[in-house]
């Protein structure tokens, strides 16, 4: 079995010109009156706007899909320090993502991230799953790693490491990234031997974020 996360969920006018180039009086006009100043003004001013928006809001939007917004609503921990598990999340996941420049908060950002649910139970894959991720969405179910943690004898620094390796491994199944063949984040396993991005996930994600 994949306990990491059971299985990666891969369900994807110009005709006033011509009539004016057909008219010789238009375009012999020496008063130029046929394209009046107003309708020039006009179109400044409708290319002023278009440059605005393209300025203003496509920055906007490339920026706004890189946050990760770690929500733990729906985490209920009682075998370990919830205020722990959650602040080591936090850390790990903002160091593994902090070089492609996203962002990672625990407040809805706004309207388009990468929503990912910390807590619960798989509600689809039977006990051995540990989380899994599609398009914007991931869910990390801490109550499987826990009781996968509590059966090893893990200390709680063991289980908040598992679930942050596991946040920043379903961020990157969000991201598009797939599997890694050896260790690195996006390899599947109860804890990754190596917490660094492997070299085709670096570049995989620099060209998703846009960076490269
Ligand atoms: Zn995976």
């Amino acid at each position: 079995m994949d306990p990491f996360e059971g299985r990666s969920y891969d369900p994807a006018s110009l005709h006033k010109y011509n009539y004016a180039a057909n008219n010789p009086v238009n375009i012999t006009d020496p008063g130029g009156q046929f394209f009046s100043f107003s309708s020039v003004m006009i179109t400044i001013a409708i290319i002023a706007v278009l440059a605005t928006i393209a300025f203003v809001s496509l920055p906007y939007l490339f920026a706004h899909k890189d946050n990760i917004y770690l929500d733990f609503s729906e985490m209920k921990m009682t075998q370990y320090d919830p205020t722990f598990i959650q602040n080591q999340t936090v850390a790990m996941v903002t160091a593994d993502y902090m070089p492609y420049k996203v962002t990672v908060t625990t407040t809805q950002p706004g309207s388009s991230y990468k929503h990912l649910h910390i807590g619960g139970t798989s509600w689809w894959w039977g006990e051995d799953t540990f989380g899994f991720a599609y398009w914007n969405n991931g869910y990390v179910y801490t109550d499987h790693m826990v009781a996968y943690g509590v059966s090893l004898g893990a200390s709680q620094n063991d289980v908040a490491t598992a679930i942050g390796n596991t946040a920043s491994h379903e961020a990157g199944h969000s991201f598009t990234l797939g599997h890694d063949s050896t260790a690195h984040i996006m390899q599947q396993g109860w804890k990754t031997d190596d917490r660094t991005w492997s070299d085709d996930s670096k570049k995989k994600l620099e060209k998703v974020l846009g960076l490269k």
